[in-house]
């Protein structure tokens, strides 16, 4: 009798290295160059990379899938987005910002993303957004991890009743403290807004997932913020800053400290490179801003990071289809992350990086005993997926294939031949 019920053979791990993955039941058992016992469905994965799945640490499911029909963003600046949105949220309901979310929590997962963090806006008396998304996050967990962070769009100290409800959120489903400080009216009122998030996590047990910085202002200065109250509240690993785009505007000097002082409160950030490189910068004459955290030189000090879809259709940013691998592609480019060894850099910011934000101190990559979530791609190695952007050809979740695609196929026709090309050198790498 067969000892496993899934055998992948042939799979190619980002270190280069060719195995054989078993699968019992929801787990992954072995991991081996060669495993003599056969399961009841073996799989040839034929040299093809297998890895955890891509997390998606950062995107806004309530506001998905909002654009063209109802909104746009006109100037493409991350206020009138926010303006837009706040337009749109009186007439949400329930029924509408679940079927808006289940869609694009389907695209995701056909991408290969099984871990998405949706941060959830609570300014809204009704807090009709996130009792959606706390009915999904229930419906939809045999396809989907989803955390759910009680994010304050509208800022807590200036939107009335800030304070009451993001403590009613985290008591009605939200698992994570939010928090917009470069959203407050003054620098004060953010420094307070932060102190707030931070009492208030450490009362609760929660994690923090900060909207912080996100401007093209190098005054903007909350990451140092949170990285002190970090060290007050011994929150240790426990802290993400999302966005964190005025980094991309520090002096150097203090570009340095700050590395320095993130890497010792042990805080992630997570880069959204895609609706931050169309957000930022609008106000720039030329040249223009990138807008993007410098996660380059914060993952060459050390500091994790992490890579969010952001938007997918949506007042802040009009495309997407909630692929993460193209967001660290647009990473690579932004971050001059091009080097061999950098590109891998990337490819694992976008999935053990991101495994590690979402279960802080649990294993983060593929090893005997995690739960049997992962992807076999259509591509050889980390740095052909971050080329190609292939298909997720088997999504595997907790020993289940939640998803298939078959690999994109082209004809040329030339000199009366038909010609396959799949973008393949023929030396691949
Ligand atoms: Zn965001």
């Amino acid at each position: 009798m067969e000892r496993w019920n899934y055998v992948i053979r042939n799979a190619k791990l980002t270190g280069a290295r060719s195995v054989d993955i078993a699968i019992k039941d929801d787990r992954i058992a072995d991991i081996a160059d060669n495993i003599a016992e056969t399961g009841i469905e073996e799989i040839d994965a034929h040299g093809q990379l297998v890895t955890v799945p891509l997390v998606d640490a950062h995107i806004h499911l309530d506001a998905t899938l909002t654009v063209p029909e109802r909104t746009t963003n006109h100037s493409g600046t991350l206020l009138e987005g926010i303006q837009r949105w706040s337009e749109i949220k009186p007439d949400l309901t329930v029924e509408d910002v679940k079927t808006r979310a289940r869609e694009a929590i389907l695209w995701e997962v056909a991408h290969g993303t099984l871990q998405i963090r949706s941060h959830v806006d609570i300014c809204d008396e009704k807090l009709t957004a996130l009792h959606a998304l706390r009915e999904l996050k229930d419906e939809m967990a045999e396809l989907v991890d989803l955390q759910l962070v009680a994010f304050p769009q509208e800022g807590v100290l200036c939107y009335p009743h800030g304070q009451e409800l993001m403590e009613t959120a985290l008591h009605e489903g939200a698992d994570i403290v939010g928090g917009i400080p470069h959203y407050e009216w003054t620098r004060e009122d953010g420094i307070r807004e932060l102190e707030y998030v931070f009492e208030l996590a450490h009362r609760e047990g929660r994690m923090i997932d900060v909207h912080c910085d996100e401007t093209d202002d190098p005054e903007s200065r909350f990451v140092e913020t949170m990285a002190r109250l970090t060290k007050v509240y011994e929150w240790e690993g426990r802290v993400s800053a999302s966005h964190t785009t005025a980094m991309h505007s520090y002096n150097p000097a203090y570009g340095f400290k700050l590395r320095r002082i993130l890497r010792q409160s042990d805080m992630a950030i997570i880069a959204n490179p895609l609706t931050n490189v169309v957000l930022q910068g609008r106000f720039d004459d030329f040249p223009k801003r990138r807008g993007m955290a410098p996660i380059k030189e914060l993952d060459a000090y050390g500091i994790p990071v992490a890579l969010g879809f952001d938007c997918i259709m949506d007042p802040w940013y009009p495309l997407g289809t909630g692929n993460l691998l193209q967001a660290a592609w647009m990473a690579l480019h932004l971050g001059h992350m091009t080097g061999a060894q950098e590109m891998e850099r990337v490819f694992r910011m976008a999935t053990v990086n991101g495994q590690s934000v979402f279960y802080p101190g649990q294993p983060n990559d593929l090893v005997a005993g995690r739960p049997a979530d992962l992807v076999i791609w259509d591509a050889p190695s980390a740095i052909e997926a971050l080329r190609l952007l292939p298909v997720a050809q088997t999504v595997m979740r907790h020993g289940h294939i939640v998803a298939q695609a078959e690999p994109s196929r082209h004809q040329v026709y030339y000199q009366g031949q038909n010609l396959t090309v799949n973008f393949r050198p023929r030396t691949a790498r």
